[in-house]
């Protein structure tokens, strides 16, 4: 059976509040059936409270929203998310006077409360999940829709694949970009030879290691794959290699596994909301221009479909090329806007593939539009609040 996504498209089809994103999010929370599921459920509403001066996470009134929702329907809501971004929400407008419930650190004020998950993946062996997480009964997966530097792509899947876990591990999954072998110091030993292969990555991708004096490091999430140093360093000494983009995802496909496995059945609905939808993740600490057009909202009980689905409508648009900041050459002939910007191997399915072969849902979907665009009837009012007199 196909999975079901419910959308709401940002567009109006009149300049009215019932058609706004609140008011969507609303209805998409009423087809998701929240006022019959979380009676009693202790629920962890997880997502990105932001950091620094950044604004374009979700913002409070949609936040709020989801608490109401769960609150009239007897569950006992929290917002979760990692203690620095959770610190210093109320800079960002996010408090519980704002939200209407608490919000807890995922690894509690000392972030010492955590469960550790066994599962060998090349250079991680243990998954620490946030406690929060962990003990809530029932999972509200909020997520805001934007680029990512290591993938491309950050909706649902990485707001608990990363946002789920304690530093150590979110340090370990960025390190396994690293894990597969790229640089290969016996084919080029000059020392001259090293410098110009570092100096030809015109965005200084890459570096010596700070460890080891003979290695060469690509900071991977810089690197959109142009091949400039490639055409400079000797045969076989470097390789800017699918793999190392490709750990990563599968990384967060098994955190994504191991966080879930944590909620019984049907107990977590998933939710994505594209909009102001940034070049890079919530975690760099500020807000850039928007580089697509604002999308809408999806929902889902189904973490793969509300991805593929998500993903699906993004590449029905292009890039806002006046938005993409200077530094940031887009990549031409890749298949998805978002490989645009972050270059060909960052293929933001590769994790929605991984979790479906996990058994964690299914790519196939049907979107449900629920607040459908229509012709507005002839001569209707434009401003609908303005009341005639
Ligand atoms: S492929 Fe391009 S962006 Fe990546 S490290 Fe090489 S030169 Fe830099």
């Amino acid at each position: 059976m196909r999975s079901k996504v419910y959308y709401c498209s940002a567009q109006q089809t009149y300049v009215s509040a019932d058609e706004t994103l609140p008011k969507k999010l609303e209805a998409i929370l009423s087809k998701l059936e929240i006022s019959n599921r979380v009676k009693d459920e202790s629920v962890a509403i997880k997502m990105h409270l932001g950091s620094n001066v950044g604004y374009s996470t979700i913002h409070p009134v949609l936040v709020r929203k989801v608490v109401e929702a769960v609150l009239d329907a007897g569950g006992k809501p929290f917002v979760t998310d990692v203690l620095s971004s959770c610190t210093d929400a109320y800079k960002r407008g996010y408090s519980q006077e704002t939200l209407g419930c608490p919000i807890y650190p995922i690894g509690g004020p000392d972030d010492k409360y955590f469960y550790t998950k066994q599962y060998k993946y090349k250079s991680v062996e243990e998954w620490l999940i946030g406690g929060a997480l962990y003990n809530a009964s029932f999972l509200i997966d909020l997520a805001h829709v934007k680029g990512h530097p290591s993938c491309s792509y950050g909706g649902a899947i990485k707001n608990i694949a990363i946002g789920g876990l304690m530093g150590k591990s979110r340090g370990a999954m960025h390190d396994l970009m690293h894990y597969d072998k790229y640089w290969f110091y016996e084919k080029c030993k000059d020392d001259k030879k090293i410098k110009e292969i570092i100096d030809s990555c015109p965005i200084s991708a890459l570096t010596i290691d700070k460890n080891d004096s003979k290695e060469i490091h690509i900071h991977f999430e810089d690197c959109n794959q142009c091949g400039k140093c490639l055409e400079v360093a000797p045969k076989d000494s470097l390789k800017i290699d699918k793999i190392n983009f490709d750990t990563f995802q599968v990384g967060c496909a098994i955190s994504t596994d191991l966080i879930l496995s944590t909620f019984e059945k049907e107990k977590s609905i998933f939710i994505n909301i594209a909009n102001q939808i940034t070049p890079v993740c919530d975690c760099f600490g500020f807000t850039g221009a928007n580089i697509l057009p604002d999308i809408g909202i999806f929902g889902s009980d189904d973490i793969v479909a509300v991805e593929q689905a998500t993903l699906d409508e993004i590449k029905k648009y292009k890039i806002i090329k006046e938005n993409v900041p200077v530094v940031m050459k887009l990549q031409k002939d890749v298949p998805h806007p978002l490989q645009e910007l972050h270059g060909r191997l960052k293929d933001p399915y590769l994790v929605v593939n991984e979790c479906e072969t996990r058994g964690l849902g299914s790519k196939d979907y049907e979107l449900i539009d629920i607040m459908p665009l229509k012709e507005p009837k002839f001569g209707a009012k434009i401003f609908s609040h303005i009341s005639a007199h």
